[in-house]
């Protein structure tokens, strides 16, 4: 996965640890990078969790660190992604991205079937986090 940085040049894809309030890390956040300029941003569809995240440790957190990955879909598909293979393909990326929207799917049915309302609602989260998509190739 890549992006065309201001600069022109590529930036690739990285998980960062983001250091919140310099007290709190959240590892495991996926971020573009450009080795030309240094300049980084964290990839658009994790941002409104990150967001959220921080809003919820609020101005004056406990020390403490996060695994970003398991409170993201995105992140924790990206950490999948890889584990196989240092520089992803967008491609590559979007069979992942189908594979786990199947299987999110299963479960929702199966949670369905048991009635159980907390684990619809959680699958419907993680269903939404991944539906967000706004990649480019
Ligand atoms: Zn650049």
């Amino acid at each position: 996965m890549r992006k065309k940085c201001t600069c022109g040049d590529m930036m690739t894809m990285k998980l960062r640890t983001v250091i919140y309030s310099g007290k709190v890390e959240i590892d495991n956040v996926p971020i573009f990078s450009c080795t030309s300029c240094s300049r980084s941003e964290v990839i658009p569809e994790v941002k409104p969790d990150l967001t959220g995240l921080i809003a919820k440790l609020g101005a004056d957190p406990h020390k403490g660190s996060f695994l970003f990955n398991e409170c993201n879909e995105w992140a924790d598909l990206l950490v999948e992604a890889k584990a196989n293979k240092q520089q992803p393909e967008a491609h590559e990326v979007e069979a992942l991205i189908e594979q786990r929207v199947n299987m999110l799917l299963d479960l929702y049915l199966l949670a369905q079937s048991l009635n159980d309302e907390a684990w619809i609602a959680d699958i419907n989260k993680r269903l939404n986090q991944i539906s967000r998509r706004t990649l480019h190739t």
